[in-house]
């Protein structure tokens, strides 16, 4: 059997489909969790290193396909290396598709993606509890390769499904070893000549609900254990390269200084101001100093901002306040400046008419609200009508060992996402 009708075949082992495997109950979710928990865990961080086509990554991929086939799902992993498992026929139409991911930042979380994969599992043996009858094909995905921790580019297997990342651009991915996707791929066991487009895949998805732990405090300021996305922020990134005079920290008198680093501050806070100002978030976190020595005044600062808005137009309005102010700050110290925007993501809305269907199948009790994260849902959300659910975190954090859902709020996301397969596919 074949699981899409575009390229080469992918993997697929057969399974029962409708019906769950012969031997017991399929792992809980206690189970699954503590099953995934050492895999790729840095035992001096705590944090996981769940990086794509590493050795962890194999071992959360083995665990996906080891849940598939204790549910009697049929496996399959497509030819951009996603992984699915079916219940009912893979080529069938409209399916209703669930799942997030299994990869991680350096030194991340263990809730960011495997959360909503976790759940997913969990959701469907809620709804076989039930007694569902299932009237269309229901999936649950791992796309490879979402963090982007080791080629610098983030959700590349689904990028690489929407068409959204071209084959030759993929194969220019490096990581900081100089190994490529495509020897990644290789040595992992992966074909990387079969990578490209699926088109005919997502045509034959008429829905996909990822879930997903919070990366903010939305959910634990309102009170509530469940929320749905309305839409990924639009998000971008700036270079500033703050260009001055290198000179003598000691001997070089204070006036006669073109001192880069004192406009680089300058900035800094005036992004902090514009962010504060228009209730949208930028930040400068990574920062390269030549010639970087204790004591002298640098030549080069180059900085990069991040910065985020629920909107285009207030984006727009803190980016440039953040540029005028570099601007003015640099001719007052006698700094040359140029900004060059290195990435943009515009806004992403998803589709209304899912999510007010998600809200009434959940009774209109949970709220909506925005994030400035992406995720693989934003990028098939051109391709596919697409909708998101978070989970509470308490504190916010997140691509931190210290990223946390309670127990009773993963139950709730698990149970609110049965209900949603149950209503988009079950009706
Ligand atoms: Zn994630």
């Amino acid at each position: 059997m074949t699981g899409t009708t575009d390229g080469p075949a992918p993997t697929v082992t057969p399974g029962a489909g409708t019906t769950p495997p012969p031997g017991g109950r399929p792992p809980s979710f206690h189970t699954m969790w503590a099953d995934l928990a050492p895999i790729g865990r840095h035992a001096a961080s705590g944090g996981y290193r769940r990086h794509a086509w590493t050795g962890a990554d194999a071992d959360c991929r083995t665990w996906f396909q080891e849940q598939a086939e204790a549910r009697g799902l049929t496996y399959e992993t497509d030819h951009n290396g996603n992984q699915w498992a079916w219940l009912g026929d893979p080529l069938g139409e409209d399916a209703v598709v669930t799942g997030s991911h299994l990869d991680s930042v350096p030194d991340g979380g263990a809730f960011d993606g495997p959360l909503g994969v976790v759940s997913s599992f969990a959701a469907l043996d809620e709804l076989r509890r039930r007694g569902a009858q299932f009237r269309r094909p229901v999936a649950i995905t791992n796309f490879g390769d979402e963090e982007g921790a080791r080629f610098g580019l983030a959700c590349v297997g689904s990028r690489l499904t929407a068409g959204r990342l071209t084959k030759e651009a993929a194969y220019a991915l490096r990581d900081a070893d100089g190994i490529t996707l495509p020897q990644a791929m290789e040595a992992a066991g992966y074909d990387p000549e079969a990578i490209g487009p699926d088109p005919g895949r997502l045509a034959r998805i008429g829905a996909f609900v990822e879930l997903h732990v919070e990366q903010g405090r939305a959910l634990d300021l309102t009170g509530d254990a469940v929320g749905i996305a309305s839409a990924i922020w639009p998000h971008g990134r700036w270079r500033y390269d703050f260009h001055g005079e290198a000179n003598h920290a000691g001997t070089t008198r204070l006036a006669d200084r073109r001192d880069p680093m004192l406009t680089y501050a300058e900035t800094v806070l005036a992004a902090r101001r514009e962010a504060e100002l228009a209730g949208a978030v930028a930040t400068f976190g990574k920062i390269a100093v030549e010639p970087n020595g204790v004591n002298a005044i640098p030549s080069l600062v180059r900085g990069w901002l991040d910065s985020r808005a629920a909107d285009q137009a207030t984006l727009d309005t803190v980016v440039s306040g953040i540029e005028a102010a570099a601007h003015e700050a640099a001719a007052r110290q006698g700094v040359d400046l140029t900004v060059v925007r290195e990435s943009f993501t515009p806004v992403v809305e998803f589709e209304h008419a899912l999510r007010d269907e998600l809200a009434k199948i959940l009774g209109g009790r949970v709220p909506v609200l925005g994030t400035g994260a992406g995720h693989d849902a934003g990028i098939l959300s051109e391709s596919v009508p697409t909708a998101m659910l978070f989970v509470r975190n308490p504190t916010g954090i997140s691509h931190s060992p210290a990223e946390h859902a309670a127990e009773d709020d993963c139950v709730a996301g698990v149970l609110a996402l049965a209900d949603v397969l149950e209503g988009l596919a079950c009706r």
